[in-house]
């Protein structure tokens, strides 16, 4: 069962040893497999207010205290959705690139959305999302939030000529300023939407 209690998300998890950490591990993959389009779970999204997530973007990948030791100015905005809030999408601002440390991985794990393959992004997206769960943090924390050029009363948000952006070509992605991302638009290229 997935928490989709907002305030019950909001707490800190607190840390955990690697064999209990391993058992919630198991436990949050098979919640992961058994949902519709999930990426990602954090333990307090089961109820588990311990310190492990998982993602399972290209591989299972397990978390057991996991920290972000290292991270990019460098951001971008990227759409998410949350298994907790089925029904909303976000855009979001993350780092480009993240150097995570975890008590279940002796060397450091990096990733990066600057890449080629979309799947990267979603990876990089999906550890900062987690890891933001255990936190207390959600995805509306981190919206991409800009003053509206204001035209009219309901003029739309935009987004900046200098803000990043994920565009994709079949399984093929650049983080571009918007500006250069424009022009690619329509010659194949489409913004990253879910
Ligand atoms: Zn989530």
């Amino acid at each position: 069962m997935i928490i989709k209690d907002k305030s019950k998300l909001q707490e800190k998890c607190s840390s955990v040893s690697i064999v209990e950490g391993e058992e919630i591990g198991v436990r949050l993959l098979h919640e992961l497999r058994e949902s519709e389009n999930g990426i990602g779970l954090a333990a307090n999204q089961i109820g588990i207010n311990k310190r492990v997530c998982v993602v399972n973007v290209k591989e299972p990948l397990v978390l057991i205290n996991p920290r972000i030791v290292e991270k990019s100015k460098e951001q971008f905005i990227f759409p998410e959705g949350c298994l907790s809030f089925p029904d909303s999408k976000v855009k979001t601002t993350r780092h480009q690139d993240i150097v995570v440390e975890a008590d279940n991985h002796s060397g450091k794990l990096s990733f990066s959305a600057n890449s080629k393959e979309i799947n990267d992004a979603f990876e990089c997206v999906a550890i900062q999302h987690e890891i933001d769960h255990l936190d207390g943090i959600t995805m509306f924390d981190r919206e991409f939030k800009q003053e509206p050029i204001v035209k009219g009363v309901n003029a739309p948000k935009k987004i900046g000529r200098n803000e990043k952006v994920t565009i994709t070509k079949g399984s093929e992605s650049k983080i571009l300023k918007y500006k250069k991302a424009e022009s690619l638009l329509g010659d194949g290229w489409a913004l990253v939407e879910q």
